[in-house]
């Protein structure tokens, strides 16, 4: 009596088909083993996977328990050639590996032996097997390229995006971080670097690369790349995650269309006004430095261009004071309240969804020691523990169940006034003066370039040609107006921005 193995296979879509069953295919090997003498060593069964490669878990159990024992095994039985592989060069390959051990390679439903024509079956059979996988990879191309021309996007989600349903959707957790990833870019106010360290704070971790692919991909406006299906973008049927606007404004930006405004690095932080005040003679940018009085050094804005003819310099106290003066008469424009607006609301909200989070976990927390503490009681009661052990863990939980109400108590005690934040906010922008006083050298800087793009020219106690950004307007100069906008006396205690 030879022996054999069965090898059974179905895959993922043939199981959800039905038809191929596993139980099927092994009645009917065990039936032809049995037919033609064969006692089962064992038998193999392969689910839901795919006869793509070769690389199949049960496959490669069999083939190296074949080649362990070789001498015992005459043949493999499977129930069609097709479960074996879908293309001929795999097929070639098994059925070698196989008849090199000495095992016949039977199918259980089809044309098994050595003649001509028995081979040609067989080569026919597997020939047929491969234009079937490929007429299917052919209908796969086919889907996807409808599906791709039909607004959705079938490769990998990128950050901000989940698959699902056969197309992308924001993710809830990752979709605001690309928000303010453009948002704070726009404004033109940050470096890609910067962006990089902003968004760590948040617990997102993007390289250099990942940064620029993210804000140069118009998948976050709605549009998807154009390929080999379609010559132009196609507009997807899932939801932007930015408006068009924003995005054509960061493509400006990182054209270099628009300046990234950033601070000096190499700036003394005594002189926040160097390179930005122009000589009232030849309208060079001041530089700043310290010169020798009789008793302290005095620190001085002055021009060294060597062609200028007045030798131009301002204490730096006298030139501060007149441009913090000038300040007092920006304001900013409605839409810059109105982002300013959006951006503390998002903040508010954000906070407030990890501190309620935070509170649930902390709730659960508790129930559940409330519940160990009741077990242990029930295990004291009914003897399984000594005294002993159940003094020191009632004790331990009791330190833990403690810890736990304090931090719910304390989560309870931040209570935000959303309204109140808004008003500050909006009181802090509407004195931009103060802001700057208060500033640190790089927000200074800042906010010099944003609302004077190309600078300011000293002139006589004033400034002249002052090209202010359409971000700010100027105040109605007349003085009662003014008055008005003296900070109230609780700003005075507030941090800078
Ligand atoms: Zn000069």
């Amino acid at each position: 009596m030879s022996n054999a193995i069965i090898y059974t296979r179905v895959s993922t879509k043939e199981q959800a088909e039905g038809g191929y069953s596993l139980s099927n295919q092994d009645k009917e090997c065990k039936k032809f083993a049995i037919d033609n003498k064969f006692s089962i060593l064992k038998v193999y069964e392969e689910r839901g996977e795919s006869a793509k490669t070769t690389a199949r878990t049960e496959l490669q159990h069999l083939m190296r328990y074949c080649t362990q024992n070789k001498k015992e095994i005459d043949a493999l039985i499977i129930w069609k050639f097709d479960r074996l592989a879908r293309n001929m060069k795999d097929f070639y390959f098994l059925n070698n590996y196989f008849n090199s051990l000495n095992i016949k390679v039977l199918s259980a439903t089809e044309v098994n032996g050595e003649s001509a024509t028995e081979k040609l079956t067989r080569n026919m059979l597997g020939a047929f097997a491969q234009f079937e996988n490929d007429q299917k990879s052919e209908r796969v191309t086919a889907g996807m390229k409808q599906a791709f021309l039909t607004g959705h996007w079938l490769w990998r989600a990128p950050i901000g995006y989940i698959t699902k349903n056969g197309n992308i959707e924001p993710d809830p957790k990752t979709a605001h971080h690309v928000k303010k990833i453009f948002k704070l870019f726009s404004t033109g106010m940050y470096e890609q670097t910067q962006l990089i360290k902003i968004i760590e704070a948040d617990g997102i971790k993007i390289n250099t690369n990942r940064m620029c692919r993210l804000l140069r991909n118009p998948l976050y406006m709605g549009y998807m790349h154009k390929n080999k299906w379609s010559e132009e973008p196609i507009r997807g049927i899932f939801e932007p995650l930015i408006s068009e606007a924003e995005f054509k404004k960061v493509q400006d930006i990182l054209n270099g269309k628009k300046p990234v405004i950033t601070a000096y690095k190499r700036n003394n932080p005594e002189f926040p006004l160097r390179q930005f005040i122009t000589c009232p003679n030849c309208n060079q940018p001041l530089t700043g430095s310290k010169s020798k009085g009789r008793k302290e050094r005095y620190a001085y804005y002055h021009c060294h261009h060597k062609d200028c003819c007045i030798n131009f310099r301002i204490r730096k106290e006298k030139l501060e004071k007149i441009f913090v003066d000038y300040l007092k008469f920006i304001k900013p424009e409605r839409d810059l309240l109105n982002l300013f607006e959006a951006t503390v609301k998002d903040v508010y909200n954000e906070k407030l969804s990890v501190r309620l989070n935070s509170q649930k976990q902390v709730q659960d927390k508790l129930i559940e020691l409330k519940n160990r503490k009741s077990k242990l009681i029930d295990f004291r009661l009914d003897g399984t523990i000594s005294e002993e052990d159940y003094k020191f863990k009632t004790k331990q939980l009791a330190e833990e169940i403690q810890e736990q109400e304090f931090r719910l108590r304390e989560a309870d005690a931040v209570s935000d006034d959303l309204t109140k934040c808004l008003k500050y906010a909006c009181r802090a922008i509407c004195n931009i003066d103060t802001i700057w006083e208060n500033g640190d050298l790089d927000l200074k800087q800042r906010l010099q370039k944003l609302i004077f793009p190309k600078g300011l020219m000293y002139y006589s106690n004033d400034f002249r040609t002052a090209e202010i950004s359409s971000l700010f307007i100027k105040k109605d100069a007349s003085l009662a107006s003014y008055n008005n906008m003296v900070p109230p006396s609780e700003f005075e205690s507030l941090p800078p921005p």
